[in-house]
Parts: C-alpha cells; structure tokens; sequence
C-alpha cells in the first residue's frame, strides 16, 4: 500500500475512460479515495457490475476506497428528438408535456415535451428557462395547462434529453422521485457508503431521505449538492441536516449570476468547517484535461484555491467519465495537493467555536501532536472523533482506526483523515500496539515516532477519553 502525500481526498466519477480493470486499478493505486456513480447517465445493471468492480480491484490492489451513488433528484430534461434542430433568435417555441415533438397549432410554434407534468404550473410569465447547461437561453411570454410557449433569447441546437435550468423557479418535484427511490435501493442492496442529492432546496428533503435509508437499513452517508438559489438561501439549514455537501458549481452557476460563485465556495467552505462536516468542490476542476494532458494555469490556480480554503475533496466528472487522461488528472490533483498544503503555515484553525470539553480536548491534542511534530492517531467506532479532528484542520496526520467497515470507508472522505479497519481488543493497551504495528507495517510511521493517543480508557469503572504522549515501538 503506497502512502499518501497530502491531506486532500479526490472523488472521481466512473464512466468509459475508466471503468475497465486495468484503469481501475492506476486510478486506485494514483490516490483517488471515492468512485462517484452518476445515476444521470447510469442503469441498474451498470451499476451494480461497477460497483463489484471497483470492490475486486481495491481487493487486488490492497487499498480501499468508497462508493457514493450520486441520485439525480428534481431534475428537469427535455425529451427526445428525433434529429437535433437548431433554434432561431426570437422564435416563438414551446415546451409540452405528453405531446411529443412536433408544431403546435395553427400558428406552427415548434415545441418539445419536458419529463415533468407540473411545468407548466410551477413556471410565471417572465421567468427564464435555460437549456443544455445555459447554452440556451429563453424567456417565458405565455402559459397555458400544458405549454409554456417562450421566446428565444439565445439560440443554439436542442437534441436529446437537454437538463433545464429554471433560475429561481420552486419546482414542486419531489426531493426524491420514484426513479431517484429505485436507484437508491440497488445502492443499499449493495451496501454502499454515500449518496450524494442533486437539487437539495431544504433540510426536509434530506430528513425524507435520511428516514428512507434508515427504514431500509442503510447506514449511508447523504451529501447534498447545493446547486440553486434555494439551496443558498437555505445554506446553514441544509448543512445541518446533511452529512456533509457538495459545493454542484456546474449548475449553481447556472442556477446563480456565476460571479457569486467564488463567494458561495468560500461559504460553504467555511460553514462546513465549522459545523464539522465534510465538503466537496466539483465540477470543471480539470476540464480541458478531457482532451489535452495538461491543465490549464487557471484550473491549476482553481484547485489550489479550493486547497488553500481547506475544502475536504475536490471532484472530477466529465474528466474521467469520458476524458482521455484521467490518471493524469488524478495525478495532477497530487501534484497540486502536494506543494500548496507545504505551505500551509497554521497549526490548526483557531476559528472553531468548541463547547464541550472533549473537543477542546481534541484541539490540545492537535497542538500537542504538532509540538512534538508526530501524528495522531485516534480510535472511533462511529467516527464523531476523526471528524472533529479533521475539522480543526491540523498540520499532523490523523491516523483513524475502526472497527466498523462502513465507517472505516466513510473516513475516507474526512481531509487530513487517514483510516485503518481494524479489531479491537477489549483490552486498550493490545489495541493500541495493534494498531501502533499497523502504522508501522504500512510505513506511515517508524520506530521511536511520537504520537498522541485519543482513545476511552477505564479509569476504575468508568469509560472517560484520555489523550497520551507514546511513541512507537
Ligand atoms: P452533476 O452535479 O454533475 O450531477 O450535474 C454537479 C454540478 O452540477 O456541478
Ligand atoms: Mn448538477
């Protein structure tokens, strides 16, 4: 098992460029920590083979890393056509519900049908509706039961199943539709880690799905992608009822006016921090990588900026579903990672509001672990610690142990955070030196290395958190 670098955990999504064996197995072994299944372009037979997989290959190779299943949520598209056509400025146009493709009326208003009954209802003359991630853009004039008739503003060709952006608009779309619900289950069948929401607007929507899982058994994280206006009018909320979020720049910067998405980043950013919850920035990372082996200065730069504001990962879609260099990409993300957290000059953040005495615990143990400039090591069965330590953001390592499979691959999501399965014994010490042999084994750590324990201790009877000076032997 090959040791990791850098504090910054990677999220790629599997497509074509990556899902045979051999690529696998570099993407593993370059250093990415959770394969993303995007059910937008995925079926369940898919699905399931790839998740198998990606099991087998971690297996061959020895080095684990999770599964998040990304659920596409509320999502509008258009329908099928039958051959592209191409839109003309200030044309009148249509969108239909159960009509087809086709011209409607007399007056021979082109038209195309969208997947969602209540369109026209949710839409008031006046609003925008943009096609193919804004490429299109057209405006609402008039609305009957079940068209919305447009003018368009931007031209540009309409093909197959185009996502529809509606800036502002609450669409009455479950949280969870009943193609979102049976996706969710192959992922609980399969016993997965994570799902991440599209389209999260309000707490609720992750109550209703933190309630399905638990009904079924699962024991999944969910991350909310916040992708527009009301997700961020809702921010906080929404953080608090997650298990951590995604900051969906491709379509928040549709959704909003795209200069207000650095400072949306940076907020979310921080709000995650603080309220000790993982956070992920994606979309267009390495987007010209899809065809050329090097990135661009400016998503150099990007990247370095979502490292510097201390995000936890940084996710690749297009750049390795369909790209021709996704193990570069990985590797560039190393490479970034690498040199920009060198510079980092804090020991660790002084901004966290800490309440309970076991927190500031576990700050006195960062400081203390850098002080003697070793590492942490820490043992967590539903990792409440880890996290909390990966929150303070600490210039050392922190060695997680569990004994929990699926929280050992849910670790693996925590920035800083570097997770052992492994048995514990009811007796401490025999942990402890178990997993003192780990780090040893595994060469994150050497003979005579100090290290500060978080662990519960007996004191008599009682179980109470002990923080202590060791070092390996
Ligand atoms: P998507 O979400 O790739 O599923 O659309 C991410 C985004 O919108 O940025
Ligand atoms: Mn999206």
């Amino acid at each position: 098992m090959q040791q990791k670098a850098h504090k910054t955990k990677i999220i790629f999504t599997i497509g074509p460029a990556t899902q045979d064996e051999a690529t696998l197995e570099k993407m593993i072994k370059a250093g990415v920590d959770i394969c993303r299944i995007n059910m937008a372009h995925a079926d369940h037979d898919w699905s399931r083979e790839i998740i198998q997989r990606v099991r087998k290959v971690c297996d061959q190779v020895g080095r684990h890393i999770a599964i998040m299943m990304d659920v596409k949520g509320p999502e509008i598209r258009t329908g099928d056509v039958p051959e592209t056509f191409e839109l003309v400025k200030d044309e009148l146009f249509e969108f239909t519900y159960g009509q087809g493709i086709g011209s409607t009326g007399d007056d021979g208003v082109r038209r195309v049908d969208v997947n969602y009954p209540g369109f026209a209802h949710d839409m008031n003359e006046g609003d925008t509706v943009l096609v193919d991630s804004g490429l299109i853009r057209l405006k609402v004039i008039k609305i009957t039961d079940t068209t919305v008739r447009c003018k368009v503003l931007i031209p540009g060709p309409m093909g197959n199943r185009r996502h529809i952006n509606l800036p502002g608009v609450r669409v009455n779309l479950p949280a969870l539709t009943k193609k979102d619900q049976s996706d969710v289950d192959v992922g609980i069948e399969q016993a997965i880690e994570f799902f991440a929401l599209s389209f999260v607007r309000e707490p609720k929507d992750l109550d209703e799905f933190h309630t399905y899982l638990e009904k079924h058994g699962s024991d999944a994280k969910i991350i909310a992608k916040i992708e527009d206006q009301q997700a961020i009018t809702n921010l906080d909320a929404i953080i608090q009822a997650s298990d951590g979020l995604m900051v969906a720049r491709g379509d928040l910067g549709i959704e909003c006016p795209f200069e207000d998405l650095p400072i949306i980043q940076t907020r979310a950013v921080n709000n995650c921090i603080q309220e000790t919850k993982p956070v992920i920035v994606a979309t267009h990372m390495l987007e010209s990588m899809i065809e050329s082996p090097i990135p661009t200065r400016a998503e150099v730069t990007d990247i370095a900026n979502a490292i510097r504001e201390q995000a936890d990962c940084v996710m690749l879609s297009g750049e390795t579903t369909v790209g021709k260099y996704p193990v570069e990409c990985v590797e560039t993300i190393q490479r970034i990672a690498h040199r920009i957290e060198e510079e980092e000059t804090q020991v660790l953040r002084k901004d966290l509001v800490l309440r309970l005495p076991r927190s500031k615990m576990l700050r006195s143990a960062a400081y203390l672990a850098s002080d003697l400039e070793g590492s942490l090591v820490v043992f967590t069965r539903r990792g409440i610690f880890a996290q909390k330590l990966s929150s303070l953001r600490p210039n050392v390592p922190i060695y997680a142990f569990t004994d929990n499979p699926v929280l050992f691959k849910q670790l693996l999501i925590m920035r800083g955070v570097e997770p052992f399965f492994m048995e514990f014994d009811h007796d401490h010490e025999t942990t402890i030196q178990r997993a003192f042999d780990r780090l040893k084994r595994g060469q994150w750590s050497k003979e005579g290395d100090p290290i500060v324990v978080i662990t519960k201790m007996y004191a008599g009877e009682k179980l109470i958190d002990s923080t202590q000076i060791r070092a390996i032997n």
